[in-house]
């Protein structure tokens, strides 16, 4: 049997310091750590519970921005009123996730550093897993595909992030702090999650013992015109097979900025500039909002099972856009 050390962090400092030990984890709402400890593919030595770390605070920012803490719930997030106000975009992505029970557990830090739900990973009566066991394989190339990656995956890895929330902050620019031994840092979420390369074990920039302390939307004038669309097998509690934040600053009819971010096609939220380019200075009608999503999409190499996915998500992003054009 292994022994796991359980503590509680006063605050950001002692978290870091409590979590400077080989095999210690920061433990939030432990939805997604318990579980995987449970099912033996997590075996963390230490856990550092952050839930009284002075974390759990809604801030404005200076110029109109917001400050989330990270021990913040997802629920209490999802239906904050400067949240819902500013960044309704965040607002439902958030509630488009998990249940109710889970979000009311959920944190905005642990959410963000959810593990993949690729079977694969999850179920260790599978032996080839490149993210759980570096160097074993991947069964899912010649398995079940369904949920995979189409864009940006590896040789060593398809399996896909499968956060709703991390897929809005992408389209919102928002910005990770984070506080390890060596101090502080802000990381743009674009940066934070990676890709799989071959080390598909990381799926983020986070170092050892880096605890997320916050994460920060900048002020945004999309809030009339975003839409989050999310494409499941069932209607509510399930993964996205593809999902859609999209964010428009519109004059008029003419598009003056656009964000563009996809959900269950890689190992982080995808983004394009170029794509989100072709909407700029342009009418919001089907044929741009058709271009933009080819773009969005170009390179993508789909698997045998999810072929469908790539049709699936051009149709998606044109069906999010008209939304979000149209306004609230
Ligand atoms: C049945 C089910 C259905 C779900 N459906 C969806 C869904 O449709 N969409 C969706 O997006 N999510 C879904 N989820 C996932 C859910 O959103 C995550 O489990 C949850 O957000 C994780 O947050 P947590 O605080 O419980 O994380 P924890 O389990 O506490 O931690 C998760 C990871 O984050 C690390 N961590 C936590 N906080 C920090 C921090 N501040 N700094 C650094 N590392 C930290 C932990 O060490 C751990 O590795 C589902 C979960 C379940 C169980």
């Amino acid at each position: 049997m292994q022994s796991i050390f359980y503590e509680r962090a006063r605050d950001a400092a002692d978290a870091v310091r409590l979590a400077q030990q080989d095999g210690a984890r920061f433990i939030g709402g432990g939805t997604n750590l318990l579980d995987l400890m449970k099912g033996d593919v997590e075996h963390p030595l230490q856990l550092v519970d952050i839930n009284d770390a002075g974390l759990g605070h809604i801030e404005e920012l200076p110029g109109g921005g917001l400050r989330i803490g990270a021990t913040v719930r997802n629920a209490d997030a999802a239906r904050h009123g400067l949240v819902r106000e500013r960044y309704p975009l965040l607002s439902q992505a958030i509630l488009s996730g998990a249940s109710a029970q889970l979000r009311n557990m959920a944190t905005m830090g642990g959410n963000l550093m959810q593990r993949t739900r690729c079977p694969y990973f999850t179920d260790t009566a599978f032996s080839h897993c490149n993210k759980r066991a570096p160097g074993s394989g991947c069964d899912a190339r010649q398995g079940y595909q369904r949920m995979h990656a189409i864009l940006g995956a590896s040789p060593a890895c398809v399996a896909v992030n499968p956060s709703d929330m991390s897929v809005a902050l992408a389209a919102l620019d928002a910005l990770v702090l984070l506080r390890g031994a060596q101090g502080e840092r802000t990381v743009a979420i674009g940066d934070f999650h990676r890709l799989p390369g071959d080390t598909p074990q990381y799926d983020t920039v986070l170092q050892p013992g880096e605890l997320i302390v916050a994460i920060d939307l900048p002020p945004s004038r999309m809030a009339r015109h975003s839409h989050y669309l999310k494409l499941r097998d069932r209607a509510s509690y399930a993964f996205a097979l593809v999902s859609v934040a999209a964010a428009l600053e519109m004059d008029g009819a003419t598009v003056r900025e656009a964000r563009i971010a996809l959900g269950g096609v890689a190992h982080k939220p995808w983004r394009r500039r170029a794509a989100e380019l072709l909407l700029q200075g342009r009418q919001l009608d089907d044929e741009q909002c058709r271009a933009a999503a080819r773009s969005l999409l170009e390179g993508a190499q789909p698997l045998d099972g999810n072929r469908f996915k790539v049709e699936l998500a051009q149709r998606a992003i044109v069906r999010a856009l008209r939304i979000a054009g149209e306004g609230v």
